[in-house]
């Protein structure tokens, strides 16, 4: 079976440093608030070119503290796009507050500006862009929109870490630097992924990072004394050293995902049925998902056709956030979500990953081929 991702062959290249550094933090037994922790997070805000990276547990505690750290309040509205991860959403319900759900771009999947700017009201507090599939949201845009009605932007960079974003006429920013605070994943599969969970957050802003320090560790500036109301949500010390031995390689992994991308839509494109992945010139795809479109009619039976022949394929995501049962009571939308809505039914993600094979890749491209040759 081809699957969707292999991460081992990431671990491969990172045994030998990885065997160190754990059998140090084994030897210390510093598992929690490790060396490793704080080295990582230098590391990432430099690589970054961000003033402050705090890890945590989660991407979805991420956006929690980042929501907390910006003081939302029972009955706050956050507009989030319709087509994401629930977890986008699901912070700010957790919160009290209300997702307001906008409609996507048809090309790049990502929240649709215009939708957007039509959902701010008094109670507006933030927006959540998400950078899907590792394609960066016009943050142009959004920075606009935000300025102008005063709002906050926490970018969700779980999908996209490592992916540029341009600002402007020739300024460019990584995605997860841009917003007040950006937040990302390293869950396994994430562009840069670790052996469990964990999350960071980024900013520029140094009340913001203080915030953020407080709340992911119980509110304490020191051991034992409260301040404010906080969360446990910390990245263990073993998960730290993983992620030191993987970042040197995420610009690398991710220009091979690029290339595997191209390689797919150069042998695809010829293919009338099908509408492949789209770039824009705003910012750099990094391809955390290389997602088709088909037909409706035709989705389904592809993706049966695919299992049949040995290749995984996943549908990213099957339904609109609003209609899932624990969103449709409690959240408002655009009055058109007709993009969100007909991606659900049209998109198929198919296997990419940092050391996918030209001959796998050739097979997957064979299959979906043979399928619409014997339509
Ligand atoms: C993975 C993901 C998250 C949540 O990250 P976890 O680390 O799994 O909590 C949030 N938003 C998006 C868009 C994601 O893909």
């Amino acid at each position: 079976m081809i699957k969707m991702v292999n991460l081992y062959s990431q671990y491969v290249e990172i045994q030998d440093s990885l065997d160190q550094s754990f059998s140090k933090i084994i030897s210390e037994s510093s598992f929690i608030r490790g060396e490793d922790i704080f080295l990582l997070e230098n590391e990432l805000a430099d690589f970054l070119g961000v003033k402050h990276c705090i890890t945590c547990a989660s991407g979805t505690d991420a956006l929690t503290i980042s929501l907390m750290a910006i003081g939302l309040e029972r009955g706050d509205e956050v507009i989030v796009p319709a087509f994401s991860f629930a977890a986008t959403a699901e912070a700010v319900a957790l919160l009290g507050g209300i997702p307001v759900f906008a409609d996507v771009d048809p090309e790049t999947f990502n929240i649709n500006t215009k939708s957007a700017e039509r959902l701010i009201n008094d109670r507006t507090k933030a927006i959540i862009p998400v950078h899907l599939f590792g394609q960066p949201c016009n943050m142009n845009q959004l920075v606009r929109i935000a300025k102008k009605y005063g709002l906050k932007i926490i970018e969700d960079n779980a999908q996209s870490l490592g992916s540029v974003c341009r600002i402007g006429q020739n300024f460019e920013r990584y995605t997860g630097t841009i917003g007040d605070i950006g937040c990302t994943s390293f869950f396994p599969t994430k562009p840069l992924g670790t052996f469990g969970d964990g999350g960071a957050m980024f900013t520029d802003d140094d009340y913001m990072a203080e915030r953020i320090r407080l709340i992911a560790n119980h509110g304490q500036p020191t051991k034992y004394q409260h301040q404010i109301i906080g969360v446990n949500s910390r990245l263990d010390t073993l998960q730290a050293a993983v992620l030191r031995a993987k970042l040197p390689r995420l610009n690398d992994w991710n220009d091979a995902r690029r290339n595997a991308a191209a390689y797919y839509t150069q042998q695809l494109s010829c293919l009338n049925g099908i509408e492949l992945p789209q770039e824009t010139d705003f910012g750099t795809h990094i391809y955390h998902q290389y997602t088709i479109k088909v037909a409706r009619e035709l989705r389904n039976p592809l993706q049966t056709f695919l299992n049949q022949s040995h290749i995984s394929s996943m549908v990213y995501y099957p339904s609109p956030l609003y209609s899932q049962p624990a969103f449709c009571n409690i959240s408002k939308r655009d009055y058109d979500t007709s993009c969100a809505e007909d991606l659900s039914k049209t998109v198929l993600s198919l296997p990419i990953h940092s050391h996918i094979s030209t001959g796998t890749q050739d097979k997957v491209i064979a299959a979906v081929c043979d399928f619409f040759s014997n339509l």
